[in-house]
């Protein structure tokens, strides 16, 4: 079956009481937008009203790219979100891919993933990883008696910083951030600390899994800002599960290409960009997200204002 038109998503929203107003100006809180996800329904074109998982299961390789069904098949196999960080989020880590089996089941993939800071406020934190020199009995006691929170490592970060974060490191963002996550897609979360706030049906903690998957030697790089030109692409992360680029262009076209390998997904995070192929043009304004089959091959990102985008691949 042949694939060859932009798939733009309707993001869907998540309006979570620690979010805030600048994904969805009007409707406060709003906490994610999940812009990348085989729940997102695709907005014009061929496919218009299917689910992004449906399509994948239906295009198998020629959404996914040959590299990326031969890893992970037929399921999409990322979930990007924006986050508007009003309030702490809980204190959490995932299992890796052989944790994931064993404790959840067959088929179970862990999450590895990666944050690029799209706003931050002075004095933004975020916690990624433990203290230096802590061991794995402080760590196992310190989750089971509640007190965690004195051997996390704080970081400050600023707009354009990337965190690298691989399964198994304790991490959390803090107030004051706004946030592009890409991240496998996975459902298994557990959450060590949730800042005092109560235990719920809705949001348990998970004391001897989060014991289990977290690594005491943990904890995660962070790579500056590029310097960034007009029509330049940088890799921000390139990890076995995805790689993340950031391009920037303030009138140079950016020439981009699948090679059949793996899909593109494409973010505005400032100004306006289209995606063209000699046959289709799509228009992206910020925070809109495409995503580029992997049978589309060539294509172009030409901006309409100055524009920064970030793209995700496998
Ligand atoms: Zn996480």
């Amino acid at each position: 079956m042949t694939l060859n038109s932009f798939l733009k998503l309707t993001p869907s929203y998540r309006d979570y009481i620690w979010g805030g107003e600048r994904l969805r100006p009007g409707h406060y809180p709003t906490a994610e937008a999940w812009v990348v996800w085989e729940g997102d329904v695709i907005e014009s074109g061929p496919l218009a009203g299917k689910t992004l998982g449906e399509a994948s299961e239906e295009y198998g390789a020629a959404l996914l790219g040959k590299r990326t069904t031969s890893r992970t098949g037929t399921r999409f196999p990322l979930l990007i979100k924006l986050l508007d960080c009003a309030q702490w989020l809980s204190l959490q880590v995932h299992p890796n891919n052989e944790l994931a089996v064993e404790l959840e089941g067959p088929g179970q993939f862990g999450k590895t993933e990666a944050w690029h800071i799209l706003d931050a406020e002075q004095d933004a934190k975020l916690i990624a990883g433990l203290k230096p020199n802590t061991s794995s009995e402080q760590l196992a006691e310190s989750i089971r008696n509640g007190t965690i929170i004195d051997h996390v490592q704080y970081v400050n970060v600023r707009q354009g910083d990337t965190v690298f974060m691989p399964a198994g490191t304790l991490h959390a963002l803090g107030p004051g951030l706004l946030v592009y996550e890409v991240q496998q897609t996975s459902d298994w979360t557990y959450r060590v600390y949730d800042w005092g706030r109560p235990a719920t049906e809705k949001r348990p903690l998970h004391i001897d899994k989060s014991i289990r998957a977290t690594r005491a030697d943990f904890s995660a790089p962070i790579t500056s800002p590029p310097t960034t030109g007009d029509g330049t692409q940088h890799a921000l992360v390139e990890s076995d599960y995805f790689t993340l680029e950031l391009l920037s262009a303030g009138s140079n076209t950016i020439d981009l290409g699948t090679a059949g390998e793996s899909f593109h997904a494409i973010t505005v995070i400032e100004g306006k960009a289209v995606l063209k192929t000699n046959k289709e043009e799509v228009e992206l304004e910020k925070f809109q997200t495409a995503v580029i089959p992997a049978q589309v091959g060539t294509y172009q990102f030409q901006p309409l204002m100055d524009c920064r985008a970030l793209k995700s691949s496998t």
